[in-house]
């Protein structure tokens, strides 16, 4: 995983971006959901409220309706305009008492003018002949219950009041007058003064045509003035009940409308709480959570990005510590690990394929003396030098010069029979000699290398470890026989006999040929 992440730290700090994104996508739907519950959930609370509310109001629409048509059935019949003021009153206004917020009961003639009334006090001579209550039930006889629009009472000293009415009959069906129920608008009022609707919230009562009965808060809206042209109304007027949210014309907040109509009365019942009141406890709990979702989401694809880039670091510069363990620092050619590690690999490689495995094993001449005489530094050019040409013989991917030590080298040529191997010995022999690098001290005076070669064709027995010691026994042997000279000798297995000397140790071709040639009688 380490090393995955080291090796792709871009896909590293990916996967951390998407892992943080999909939490905060389902940390945001989580909240989204939240927001859609807290709607329908006010939503549900408003229709409870409407749903009660119109319930009151049907039913006190109820009770004033049975009244009216008590009213209507006393007036109608002739006898109760006979009984003495007090009965007629009982008789005409007993059950109107019963109903609540009334401002009083009536029964007009039908010129308007008040013929009884509730209270029985002295009757003022105003007719009302004019009002619409009056003027519906005048004109048709089928109006059944009427609502009036709201009017300022001339009897009651101008209280807002709504006017409930039913046309009565004379004997011959003619009409003979209206039995009015006044309604102060002040009822509704209290319906909606018990309701909650939040601190932004509204409520109304209109009529069907959208004239204000009541509202909450109280003075919010002008009572009795019509909202028809409101953007509210025109969806409200269309259908019986429902929901819509919308700006208010009036003060311009948003609002989820809640409306249903009263039942038996062309009234309109509306809650309209606030969105930002219904959405405050939501706001408070998410915003919350988006910042804590955002910063730890940050934080994460961060960390995610800077632990990448620190692990590709790291991968990076543990490879290049363990390319470091594996190379000689003077030479830059593979060092004695590296070499060990190799030669086992290539042996089993040899032995699985039965394959030719050849190693060359190579020391400075005279050395010593060499550094003797021109020092230390120069020595470790001369070691550079002979390094360079050591590894120019390396030409496959498979070969492989590496400084086993000192001034000592080894070149390991995989699937490279005895005679190519002494080619390319030769060749770096060869090359050495030719760079005439003076060494007085030298038999040669100049600096020059010795060579040992070991092939095997096909390995058996043995291991990497034994060919190279073979080699190195060969590499003495060419020292022993004058020094700039290659031996060679075709190994199969064991220690090996060392191959009689022979060769004139002058590092001439015919020489180097001379030595093979003994080497390989040697092994075989
Ligand atoms: P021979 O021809 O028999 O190999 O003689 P030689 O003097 O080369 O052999 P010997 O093993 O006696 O000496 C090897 C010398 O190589 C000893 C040391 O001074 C020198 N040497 C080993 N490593 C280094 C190195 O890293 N830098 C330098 N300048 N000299 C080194
Ligand atoms: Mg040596
Ligand atoms: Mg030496």
């Amino acid at each position: 995983m380490t090393l995955w992440i080291g090796n792709w730290p871009v896909l590293g700090g990916l996967s951390g971006t998407l892992v943080a994104t999909v939490m905060a996508g389902v940390t945001f739907a989580a909240i989204y959901s939240g927001y859609a519950e807290e709607l329908d959930h006010a939503a549900e609370n408003s229709r409870n409220i409407v749903r009660l509310l119109s319930s009151d109001i049907g039913r006190n629409v109820e009770l004033y309706d049975l009244s009216l048509q008590a009213v209507v059935s006393g007036a109608q019949r002739a006898e109760t305009w006979q009984l003495p003021p007090e009965m007629r009153q009982r008789v005409l206004f007993n059950r109107a008492t019963a109903a609540s917020s009334l401002g009083g009961a009536y029964v007009l003639d039908a010129n308007g003018y008040v013929r009884a009334w509730q209270s029985g006090a002295a009757v003022p001579a105003i007719s009302f002949a004019d009002r619409d209550y009056f003027l519906a039930q005048q004109h048709s006889p089928s109006v059944g219950l009427f609502f009036s629009k709201p009017y300022f009472s001339r009897l009651r000293g101008g209280v807002p009041t709504i006017g409930l009415t039913r046309r009565i009959n004379a004997p011959d069906g003619t009409f003979a007058g209206v039995a009015l129920l006044a309604v102060q608008l002040n009822y509704f009022q209290y319906l909606l003064d018990r309701i909650d609707v939040g601190p932004n919230g509204c409520a109304f009562v209109l009529t069907q045509d959208g004239t204000m009965l009541a509202s909450k808060p109280p003075g919010s809206r002008v009572v009795g003035a019509n909202y028809a042209d409101s953007p509210s109304f025109a969806i409200i007027a269309h259908r019986p009940s429902g929901t819509h949210t919308g700006r208010s014309i009036v003060d311009g907040k948003s609002r989820m409308y809640t409306f249903a109509r009263v039942g038996n009365a062309p009234l309109i019942v509306v809650v309209a709480p606030a969105i930002d009141d219904i959405l405050a406890p939501w706001r408070k709990r998410s915003g919350f959570a988006i910042a804590m979702t955002t910063l730890i989401g940050a934080a994460w694809v961060v960390v995610s990005w800077a632990l990448a880039f620190a692990l590709r670091g790291k991968v990076a510069a543990e490879g290049e510590l363990m390319r470091l363990a594996m190379i000689d620092g003077l030479t830059g050619l593979a060092n004695r690990r590296a070499l060990d590690r190799r030669l086992a690999v290539e042996w089993q490689r040899a032995v699985r394929e039965r394959e030719p495995l050849s190693v060359l094993f190579f020391d400075i001449d005279d050395f010593k003396l060499f550094n003797d005489n021109y020092g230390h530094a120069a020595g470790d050019a001369v070691l550079e030098l002979v390094a360079g040409r050591i590894a120019s013989g390396a030409r496959r991917a498979t070969d492989m010069a590496a400084r086993y030590g000192g001034e000592e080298f080894t070149l390991i040529l995989p699937d490279t029979s005895l005679p190519a191997a002494v080619k390319i010995a030769e060749k770096i022999r060869k090359k050495v000699e030719s760079e005439n690098l003076e060494h007085r001290a030298s038999s040669h005076g100049r600096v020059t290398i010795s060579v040992g070669c070991a092939s095997c064709d096909p390995p058996v027995g043995g291991s990497g470890a034994k060919l190279l010691a073979a080699a190195d026994r060969l590499l003495y042997e060419a020292k022993e026989g004058g020094r700039n000279q290659v031996r060679a000798q075709q190994w199969t297995g064991g220690e090996g006999e060392p191959p009689a000397p022979k060769g004139s140790g002058t590092g001439s071709p015919a020489g180097s040929q001379a030595n093979l040639q003994a080497g390989s009688q040697a092994a075989t």
